[in-house]
C-alpha cells in the first residue's frame, strides 16, 4: 500500500488510483525564460523519481509535464534579447532537456505547449461565463472567486480573510480583488491570438486546468509542483476546473519542499540562485540528483557546495559497491555458506526496506539509507557468496537503479566506452599546450586549441586549471 501527503487533506492517506493499475500524473513545468536553477530542478527530480517508483511498483503511468511558453517574463526577455517571444521560448526548451538529461530525468510522455492549446483554452473560458463562474470587461475575462464555494481549500485560506486585505490594483477592472485573469487583452508588440473577446492571450493558470484535462481527463490521480505554486496557482487550477467539470480535478495534491540558501528560499526574484548549468558545471548530473534524492522531498534543502562534496562521496561508496557486485556476479570468487546466507538476507532486507521507506510517501532519504546498509553487505560477504546469490543482488541493484537513477555510472553523451581513454589523451593533449605556453609558443598553444575546436572539443582557460568539454 502505497500512502502520500495528500496537500488537500494536510496528512498522509492511502493512494488509490482512479484506474486499478494505472496512475496519470500531471506536474507544473517551468516557464521558459531563463536556464532553470537548482530550485527548479527539485520538482523535476522529485516527481520524476515518483513516476520512475510506481512504474516499480507495476503501475502503469501517464506522465504529464508542460510549457509555460507565453508569459509576462517571457515577452520581457525577449525585448531584452531583440528576439520574438517564440524565439526565446524554444531556446530555453532546449536548454532544458539539455539541462534535465545530465540528471537522468525521463521525458514527459507529454509536454504540452500553452501556445499550442489555445482552442481549448478558449473553448474552457467559454465554458466558465455561460455557467456564471467567469465575466468579461474590455477584452479581458476574469474569474470570479466569489461565486466558487470551495475557493481556497487547497491552501486552507479563507476568502473572506484574503479580500480584508487585497485590494484592486489601478488598471485592473476586477470585481473583487481576488479575482484573477482568464484571457487578458493584447497589448500592442505582445504575442496575440483571436479570441471571441478580440485579441488577446491566456493568464498563467488556466493552461493547466486545460492541458491536463486534454490528456488525463477531468478528474486524474496526482498534480504535483512546488510548494510555492500551492496558492495562487494551484488554488485557481482548481476553481477553473471543478467549476466547468463540477467533479473534483486531482484526486491527490503532493508538493515538494523548497531549497534554501542561508536559509532563504531559492528563488530568481532574490536573486540568490543558482543555475543547474553552473553546478553541472561542478559535479556531475548523478551526485547532483543522489543529492536532492537524499532528503525527502517535502523536507527543505539548504545548499551549499560542502554538501554536494558529502553526496559526492557517498554516492561513490554506493556505486564502487555496485561495482564490485557487479564484478563478482560475474566472476564469482570463493563460495562460503555462512557468507553467502548472510548475503540474500541483506538483499531481502533491502528488498522490503527499500519498498517500505517508498511506499511512506516516497521517503528517498529511507530507501537510500537501506542501500548504503546493503553496500557494506557487499564489502562484507559478496567474496564469499555464491554466483546465484550475488546475480540476484545485482539483479536487485540494477531494478532500484530504476528508481533512484544515480547509482550506475552514465556514459558521457557522445563518447561512450572509450571515454576513459580519451580523458587520458585530453590530459596529455593539454599538457603538451601547457608546456608550449610556458614556452611563450602562442602559435602551436593556438593551433592545437583550434584543432581541438575542429574535433568538436572546446578547451577553456580556468584560472587554476584547463578544463575540455564537447562543443
Ligand atoms: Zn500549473
Amino acid at each position: 500500500m502505497i500512502q502520500v501527503y495528500n496537500t488537500m487533506d494536510g496528512h498522509k492517506v492511502e493512494f488509490v488510483p482512479r484506474d486499478a493499475g494505472k496512475v496519470s500524473m500531471y506536474v507544473c513545468g517551468p516557464t521558459v525564460y531563463n536556464y532553470i536553477h537548482l530550485g527548479n530542478a527539485r520538482p523535476i527530480v522529485v516527481f520524476d523519481t515518483i513516476r520512475r517508483y510506481f512504474k516499480y511498483a507495476g503501475y502503469d503511468v501517464t506522465y504529464v509535464q508542460n510549457f509555460t511558453d507565453v508569459d509576462d517574463k517571457i515577452i520581457n526577455r525577449a525585448q531584452e534579447e531583440q528576439s520574438t517571444a517564440s524565439a526565446v521560448a524554444e531556446k530555453y526548451i532546449a536548454a532544458y532537456f539539455e539541462d534535465v538529461r545530465a540528471l537522468n530525468v525521463l521525458k514527459a510522455d507529454v509536454h504540452p505547449r500553452v501556445t499550442e492549446h489555445m482552442p481549448q483554452i478558449i473553448a474552457l473560458v467559454e465554458q466558465l461565463l455561460a455557467r456564471g463562474a467567469a465575466y468579461e470587461v474590455n477584452g479581458d475575462v476574469y474569474f470570479a472567486v466569489e461565486n466558487f464555494q470551495d475557493y481556497g481549500k487547497l491552501s486552507g485560506r479563507d476568502l473572506e480573510d484574503m479580500l480584508a486585505g487585497a485590494r484592486v490594483r489601478v488598471g485592473e477592472q476586477k470585481r473583487n480583488p481576488m479575482d484573477f485573469a482568464l484571457w487578458k487583452a493584447a497589448k500592442p508588440g505582445e504575442p496575440s491570438w483571436q479570441s471571441p473577446w478580440g485579441e488577446g492571450r491566456p493568464g498563467w493558470h488556466i493552461e493547466c486546468s486545460v492541458m491536463s484535462k486534454e490528456y488525463l481527463g477531468d478528474n486524474f490521480d496526482i498534480h504535483g509542483g512546488g510548494a510555492d505554486l500551492i496558492f495562487p496557482h494551484h488554488e485557481n487550477e482548481i476553481a477553473q476546473a471543478e467549476a466547468a467539470s463540477g467533479c473534483t480535478f486531482a484526486r491527490y495534491w503532493l508538493h515538494n519542499g523548497f531549497i534554501t540558501v542561508n536559509d532563504e528560499k531559492m528563488s530568481k526574484s532574490l536573486g540568490n540562485f543558482f543555475l543547474l548549468r553552473e553546478i553541472l558545471e561542478k559535479f556531475p548530473g548523478d551526485v547532483v540528483r543522489f543529492y536532492l534524492l537524499n532528503t525527502h522531498y517535502r523536507s527543505p534543502i539548504d545548499f551549499d557546495d560542502e554538501k554536494l562534496q558529502i553526496a559526492a562521496k557517498s554516492l561513490g561508496r554506493i556505486r564502487n559497491a555496485y561495482l564490485l557486485l557487479q564484478e563478482l556476479a560475474e566472476q564469482p570468487e570463493a563460495s562460503d555458506a555462512s557468507a553467502d546466507a548472510a548475503m540474500r538476507r541483506a538483499t531481502e532486507t533491502l528488498r522490503c526496506c527499500f519498498a517500505e521507506a517508498m511506499d511512506d510517501d516516497f521517503n528517498t532519504a529511507l530507501a537510500i539509507a537501506a542501500i548504503f546498509d546493503y553496500t557494506k553487505a557487499i564489502n562484507t560477504y559478496a567474496r564469499q557468496a555464491e554466483a546465484a546469490t550475488l546475480a540476484d543482488g545485482l539483479q536487485l541493484m540494477e531494478a532500484l537503479d530504476e528508481v533512484i537513477a544515480c547509482i550506475k555510472p552514465q556514459p558521457a553523451a557522445g563518447i561512450g566506452a572509450n571515454d576513459e581513454m580519451i580523458g587520458r589523451l585530453m590530459d596529455l593533449i593539454i599538457e603538451v599546450r601547457q608546456q608550449a605556453r610556458q614556452k611563450k609558443d602562442w602559435g602551436t598553444a593556438d593551433y592545437i586549441r583550434d584543432a581541438l575546436k575542429d574535433c568538436g572539443i572546446a578547451l577553456e582557460d580556468g584560472a587554476d586549471a584547463v578544463r575540455w568539454k564537447l562543443i
